[in-house]
């Protein structure tokens, strides 16, 4: 059993503390909002005034805060509440250099850190199914297995500091750029009149296959399960593939890449999002590419 502080009990945060409960861990947590720490506490969790109160005492501490900036605050209160042998850990997706900054504040007080973004979204959060991509020395990823397992079900350590969010990003990435190209082929495949269950038998075993298509069809009909068949309820929002591929050109451009893919993705959901899809699925983009096309 190992106690742990837990900051930023939101969509993720929430569910991650009340697995981390129910495999027998102490949990404390914070948030600034009042009625996330009511709903934690009916999980378990011991719900704390401050920040500081959260980790008090406490062998390990976990942040889960919407973006860079809100890490590097924390941890820099972090490293001054805390004793040099608690382990600090992000799973935040937030970009490289405040990744990086991060595990620098942590390495001044002798902390050891972990950067350790997640995918599976909010229902692998509530389901114990996440998989973490974690950043940290080899010793600091030993400890925190037991933590990690509580919450996620695949564990992969990328390498040093900052690895875990320089996978995430790349995957996103991935993600962002196939999701467009799907759409793209059953539009185009609308307009040559082939139906949307053709292109997926044909596609799914043939070289256009991705997860895209065979997990998360953005048409109704192929996968049931697909957020297309449910009005584009995410799911991964269109405002969280925004962010990710933003950070992902953020990163391309500090270290040189070229990704001319990857922008032109970031544009397109730039564009999803200003035209009110933040809250739509992020594979509604379909319909966005279905409403540029023209009536020919
Ligand atoms: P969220 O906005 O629901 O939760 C963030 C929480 O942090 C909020 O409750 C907020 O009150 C709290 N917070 C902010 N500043 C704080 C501070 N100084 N002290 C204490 N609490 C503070 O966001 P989320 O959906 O839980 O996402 C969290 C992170 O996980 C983000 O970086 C996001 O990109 C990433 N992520 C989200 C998903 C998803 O599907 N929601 C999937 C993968 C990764």
């Amino acid at each position: 059993m190992t106690s742990i502080g837990f900051i930023g009990l939101g969509h993720m945060g929430g569910p991650m503390a009340a697995n981390l409960v129910k495999a027998g861990h102490a949990v404390k947590g914070f948030d600034l909002a009042q009625p996330l720490l009511d709903q934690a506490s009916k999980n378990g969790v011991t719900a704390c005034t401050s920040l500081a109160e959260a980790v008090e005492d406490v062998d390990t501490v976990i942040t889960m805060l919407p973006a860079g900036k809100h890490v590097l605050s924390v941890w820099q209160e972090l490293v001054a509440a805390v004793p040099s042998s608690t382990l600090l850990i992000d799973c935040s997706t937030i970009d490289i250099d405040s990744a990086r900054k991060a595990h620098e504040l942590a390495a001044g007080k002798g902390c050891p850190s972990l950067d350790a973004p997640v995918s599976g979204g909010t229902g692998g959060a509530a389901a114990g199914t996440l998989t973490f991509m974690i950043g940290g020395e080899q010793q600091a990823f030993a400890d925190a297995a037991p933590i990690f397992q509580a919450m996620g079900k695949k564990i992969i350590h990328c390498g040093g500091a900052s690895a875990g969010q320089a996978a995430k990003i790349c995957n996103n990435m991935i993600l962002g750029i196939s999701m467009i190209a799907v759409g793209e082929a059953f539009v185009l495949g609308e307009k040559l009149g082939l139906s949307h269950q053709a292109l997926f038998d044909v596609a799914s075993v043939s070289s256009g296959q991705c997860w895209s298509l065979t997990t998360y069809c953005p048409v109704p009909g192929p996968v049931p399960a697909s957020p297309a068949n449910n009005d584009y309820k995410p799911g991964f929002a269109g405002a969280l593939m925004l962010k990710d591929l933003k950070l992902s050109q953020e990163a391309a451009a500090a270290s040189g890449a070229t990704t001319p893919l990857g922008a032109k993705a970031a544009e397109l959901y730039q564009m999803f999002n200003d035209i009110g899809h933040a809250d739509t699925d992020f594979s509604g983009i379909i319909n966005l590419l279905r409403e540029k096309s023209a009536d020919l």
